[in-house]
């Protein structure tokens, strides 16, 4: 009989949201009944989320969590005022991961733009009430995208501190009462025709670095001039559809900015925080699935006659892996803590927690793609087997590791912090 479980892996409990337990045995439930089962289906379902859907559905729109950051008295749970942000959504995305880590971005995402105007201490709340009724009066599941990266580069307008938004080509030219959004933008998290509400990041004035000049502004999908492609086919997170989107002479209200000139760009770090937070804890959900799978094929597989686990070389790579395991965890969880702490750790928005994520995000993806790679030679052909789900986390956490920059970006701007370098 198994004695260890996934909840053996350290958290420091000490600081946990009150919600963590009941959030956490909500989604272990609807994971448990709802995407496990399925899950290995979900690779040739990625065009037509005919299988996927429904379970979004209940987990969104039906248990309502797409509610959760909009304040109460507007139909939400009131989490844009919490002070655990950041350790609630830790335990969200690692449940959500565990079964599969596309579903955990897809939800995030939704989010991602919503923290810019539903939490303190820049809630928007004229446009709290202009978004609230459209996922908060539903039980179908309503999605939001972040659109940053454009065809000429993603990573160069994540770098802001360098390059100040200079390279953003989307254009947002205010014209009377409206602004008027013209550019393209490509692989957002639930674009390919999945959303209904995007963040835009565009700039009012082309070429300059200057944060005055970045604007986040919010696009309903169904307003006159955007158009989406369908999703692009990639080498997992079949739950996350990503794919083009164009945006010619887009009119929306001068309102759906979300803060203005300079607030904007600075708030905005806050939204890569919490994007690393999200990244790290999609990192260590997948992981705990590993560990459980893992356990399993040691337990049932043999080498001359021996468990596998009873090798010294299969139990030297097992214990590295389990290292691993729990400083991510721990890792996910401290950076939540200091996310969810600004009185000692300063803003979420600072340089130094946007500095701080982005080095445990690839810390963690790094170590990651280093522990599947030893996990699956111990598998041999069972590591390429579907049955063992470690082929699915292995390509899946590979796209974390790409994503919002990839690796470099995240080098240049952890040395930029660490070492002061002044040209990178
Ligand atoms: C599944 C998935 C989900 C995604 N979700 C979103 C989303 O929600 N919203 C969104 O806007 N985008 C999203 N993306 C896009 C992703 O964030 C970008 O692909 C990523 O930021 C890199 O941009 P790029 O591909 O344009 O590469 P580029 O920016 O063109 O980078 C090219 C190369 O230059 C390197 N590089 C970049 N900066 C530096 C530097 N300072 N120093 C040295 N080398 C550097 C890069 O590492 C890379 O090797 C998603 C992508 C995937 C795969």
């Amino acid at each position: 009989m198994k004695i260890r479980s996934i909840d053996d892996v350290t958290r420091p409990v000490e600081y946990l949201s009150p919600l963590d337990e009941y959030l956490g045995k909500m989604i272990r439930r609807w994971a448990e009944e709802e995407v496990i089962p399925n899950r290995r289906r979900y690779d040739e379902d990625w065009r037509d989320h005919r299988i996927i859907e429904p379970a979004f559905r209940k987990l969104m729109g039906e248990m309502g969590l797409q509610r959760m950051l909009f304040p109460e008295d507007l139909g939400g749970w009131g989490m844009g005022h919490s002070d655990y942000i950041g350790t609630g959504a830790c335990r969200m995305f690692e449940e959500i991961a565990r079964a599969d880590s596309a579903m955990a971005v897809a939800f995030g995402v939704v989010f991602w733009p919503l923290v810019m105007i539903c939490c303190e201490p820049h809630v928007n709340r004229r446009l709290c009430e202009e978004f609230a009724p459209m996922f908060c009066r539903t039980t179908e599941a309503v999605f939001a995208a972040n659109a940053m990266t454009e065809p000429q580069g993603g990573a160069d307008i994540e770098n802001m501190e360098i390059l100040g938004g200079s390279t953003i080509r989307t254009t947002a030219v205010l014209d009377g009462d409206e602004w008027v959004i013209n550019g393209h933008k490509l692989w957002p998290t639930n674009s390919g025709g999945v959303s209904s509400l995007f963040s835009v990041i565009c700039t009012t004035d082309p070429g300059v670095n200057d944060p005055e000049a970045f604007a986040f502004i919010f696009v309903p999908a169904h307003f006159p001039g955007v158009t989406q492609g369908g999703p692009y086919e990639k080498a997992g997170m079949a739950a996350d559809k990503n794919g083009d989107i164009w945006f010619e002479n887009v009119r929306v209200p001068s309102w759906y900015r979300a803060h203005g000139p300079g607030l904007d760009y600075m708030y905005f770090k806050e939204v890569i925080s919490m994007g690393n937070l999200g990244s790290i804890a999609f990192v260590s959900g997948a992981l705990m699935n590993v560990y459980e799978r893992m356990y399993d094929f040691v337990t049932e597989h043999r080498y001359a006659g021996r468990l596998l686990r009873e090798h010294d070389a299969v139990a030297g790579a097992l214990a590295d892996f389990a290292a691993d395991l729990e400083v991510i965890r721990i890792c996910a969880y401290q950076y939540a803590r200091m996310l969810d702490r600004p009185d000692i750790y300063g803003p979420r928005w600072s340089d130094q927690l946007v500095a701080k994520g982005r080095a445990y995000k690839y810390f963690a993806c790094d170590r990651a793609m280093a522990d599947l790679a030893r996990l699956m030679n111990l598998m041999e052909s069972y590591g390429a087997d579907r049955d063992w789900d470690i082929e699915k986390h292995w390509r899946d956490l590979k796209i974390v590791q790409l994503w919002m920059g990839g690796k470099q970006l995240c080098q240049m701007e952890v040395a930029r912090w660490f070492f002061e370098c002044e040209t990178l």
